[in-house]
């Protein structure tokens, strides 16, 4: 028996290919792309094998022997290793670190038994080749033009589908769908959504519109033998349309023809924790890679997309009405609280648009987009106020289950029955949050069917569901929400969204705070009038003149964006700006800052600006003290360059400090 030398990539934090000593007869090696069992360190890990080769630089008494081959798998394919490597390279991280978390947890055991099982049971599930989609609705004049654009494209081209809300951007997509899979009958198509709780609707859609076709679901609330499946059926190429949220970019699809990105502008498809990758880019690349179309739509597109629309690089699609006969965009108007002063945290005017929703049986829906019941619980006597002892937060006020939570820590205590620094029983919730709103309304409309839907109302599994059916059967006059309840959902009688206290993010340090809120209240107010019912948006602010609420008004998309993205030139910022941030923590906050200065002085550097060290916003979370440090540059090469020998002197620093390092960063 003769051997064979694999390379194969571990998940770990640092270098991550090894090498292993495989034995096997000359023209039965194992196959790039395979799965490999190996021992590691004191376990058992399952490795990618990236390479096959017949010597090592290992010398021969400390190489070991890998302990078996998944062979019953067929190998991942080279194009979606060229993904993995492409991430790992892009991102500044290991090859298995970011291959191998993206694969399902049960792939990566050290018995096959799970494997087998999900085997077996995706060869028994009856074979879908009929693509042929069934109740095709009638689109009109500019939804075909852009369904054509998207399902004749041939080769990498990107498109940005810009459509307002209720324009029916969903049936553009399904009926390019049809055009691909009628054309090709291996053709997978890749849709990403940016919530699980959009998915159901969606799914359910895709199911009655493709009975033929196999369709798999990706996202994390997914059991793990499910997860197993529904990769498996990607990954044989049997599923022909495939379902799911950012994770599912990294799925392997042998034969991927087509990409859908919905609400590209979604922070939601960018990871916010170890690889911090957003799932947008990496499948804008993905589709360049495989040389096939990509569609990202929006109502309200990041202002990356738009300016690649703007310059070219991106086609423009747009639908400019709302789809359904008679639907228009509703009323946005403005209530001034100064004038109008709100009781219970609601303006007389809005109190008055709700009472005629009800004698109406129409539905409203309130959006604050701040949960619990006050962000915090302060005593007047002495001026005490519920900080959190472990981060630079207010401990928020949760009054139905008699908490203060922190929601960055999670650290949970009983509500005080007094203050703790001077005995005052007289403890005041300031300000409002989502159960607040509710008690409020249950006092002001006590006949109304109240139903509020946040994080806290949704922690059981199915529960957001529950809740969003009983609002679509008609069950609820009034929803109050967080941003859970902006996105997506369709509820056929709401014509009133009253929007509560969105005037912090005006003046936010984050400068992408704008964008953010002006897509959100877009996304809001879109939830109103769908079905053709005239329908009205009230938001409350203190500072009814700023240039953002008038583009509210005016549903003006264009020209918001187009002066967001002049003061982003102004002010040398993306897109115009290529940005890394170096992340430390320490239990010391100037543990965390001499090791960023050790980092801006370890390499000087011509090609990129690295600005000096500062605290974060919220310097202490759990205990732990964290700064950052940012890197930019106007040319992307230029900044990658940089990064990836920095990342070596990073290391070679040797700091015991925690630190990352995130690319195209979010939040600054
Ligand atoms: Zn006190
Ligand atoms: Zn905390």
């Amino acid at each position: 028996m003769s051997h064979c030398i694999l390379q194969i990539a571990l998940d770990t934090p640092l270098d991550s290919l090894f090498d292993y000593r495989w034995a096997c007869e000359p023209g039965s090696e194992p196959q790039v792309g395979q799965l490999a069992l190996v021992n590691f360190g004191r376990r058992e890990a399952v490795g990618l094998i990236v390479a096959v080769k017949h010597e090592t630089d290992v010398p021969a008494d400390k190489l070991k022997d890998a302990i078996a081959v998944r062979s019953q798998l067929s190998p991942l394919p080279e194009r979606w290793i060229a993904l993995a490597r492409f991430a790992a390279a892009y991102y500044h991280r290991p090859l298995g670190e970011v291959a191998l978390p993206g694969l399902p947890k049960n792939l990566r055991l050290s018995t096959t038994v799970a494997l087998d099982r999900a085997l077996k049971k995706l060869a028994k599930l009856p074979d879908a080749h009929d693509p042929m989609p069934t109740d095709m609705p009638v689109l009109n004049a500019a939804q075909r033009q852009a369904a054509d654009a998207i399902g004749g494209a041939l080769g990498f081209s990107p498109m940005l589908l810009y459509g307002v809300t209720g324009s029916g951007k969903t049936e553009v997509y399904l009926q390019a769908c049809a055009q691909v899979l009628h054309r090709d009958d291996a053709a997978q198509i890749l849709i990403l959504v940016p919530e699980i709780n959009l998915t159901p609707q969606l799914e359910a859609n895709i199911r009655a519109r493709f009975p033929g076709v196999m369709l798999a679901t990706l996202h994390s609330s997914l059991s793990e033998g499910e997860r197993m499946l529904h990769w498996l059926a990607a990954h044989t190429g049997r599923a022909r349309i495939v379902l799911g949220t950012r994770l599912a970019i990294l799925s392997s699809l042998p034969n991927l023809k087509m990409i859908v990105i919905d609400e590209e502008h979604d922070p939601s498809y960018k990871q916010q924790e170890g690889l911090r990758y957003s799932a947008r880019d990496l499948a804008v690349w993905r589709a360049r890679q495989l040389d096939i179309p990509i569609v990202l739509g929006s109502a309200t597109p990041s202002l990356e997309s738009w300016h690649h629309a703007q310059t070219g690089r991106y086609r423009r699609l747009e639908l400019r009405e709302r789809a359904v006969r008679d639907a228009v965009l509703p009323r946005v108007k403005l209530i001034d609280m100064e004038r109008d002063k709100p009781k219970e945290g609601l303006t007389p005017t809005l109190m008055q648009a709700l009472r005629l929703r009800i004698e109406r049986g129409e539905q409203s829906l309130l959006f604050l987009n701040r949960r619990g019941y006050a962000p915090v619980l302060c005593c007047e006597a002495c001026g005490w106020i519920s900080n959190c002892t472990r981060c630079t937060a207010f401990m928020v006020l949760h009054r139905p289950e008699r908490r203060l939570r922190c929601h960055h820590c999670s650290l949970e205590t009983r509500i005080p029955h007094a203050c703790p620094t001077c005995g005052n029983v007289d403890l005041q919730p300031l300000g409002r949050g989502t159960q607040r709103v509710e008690e409020g309304l249950q006092a002001l409309f006590p006949q109304a069917r109240i139903l509020r839907i946040d994080a806290d109302s949704t922690r059981r599994k199915g529960s957001a569901q529950e809740a969003f059916d009983t609002v679509h059967r008609g069950d609820v006059d009034i929803l109050i929400g967080t941003q859970m309840v902006a996105k997506g959902h369709d509820f056929k009688r709401l014509t009133l969204v009253g929007v509560l206290n969105p005037d912090t993010a005006l003046f936010s340090q984050d400068y992408r705070a704008s964008e953010r809120l002006f897509a959100q209240l877009m996304q809001v107010a879109g939830r109103a009038g769908r079905a053709g019912l005239e329908s009205e948006v009230l938001i409350q602010s203190r500072y009814c003149q700023h240039p953002l609420y008038g583009a509210v008004m005016r549903h003006d998309y264009d020209r918001f964006a187009g002066s967001l993205l002049e003061e982003r030139h102004q002010a040398a910022l993306p897109p115009y700006m290529y940005q890394a941030l170096l992340r430390a923590e320490a239990p010391e906050l100037a543990t965390a800052i001499e090791f960023l200065e050790a980092a801006r002085d370890a390499m000087p550097s011509d090609a990129v600006v690295i600005n000096d060290p500062i605290p974060m916003t919220m310097t202490r979370v759990h205990n732990v003290d964290r700064a950052q440090l940012l890197v930019e540059s106007n040319s992307r090469p230029a900044l990658q360059a940089f990064l990836t020998e920095w990342v070596e002197a990073l290391r070679a620093l040797k700091s015991r400090v925690r630190w990352s390092l995130e690319v195209d960063p979010l939040d600054i």
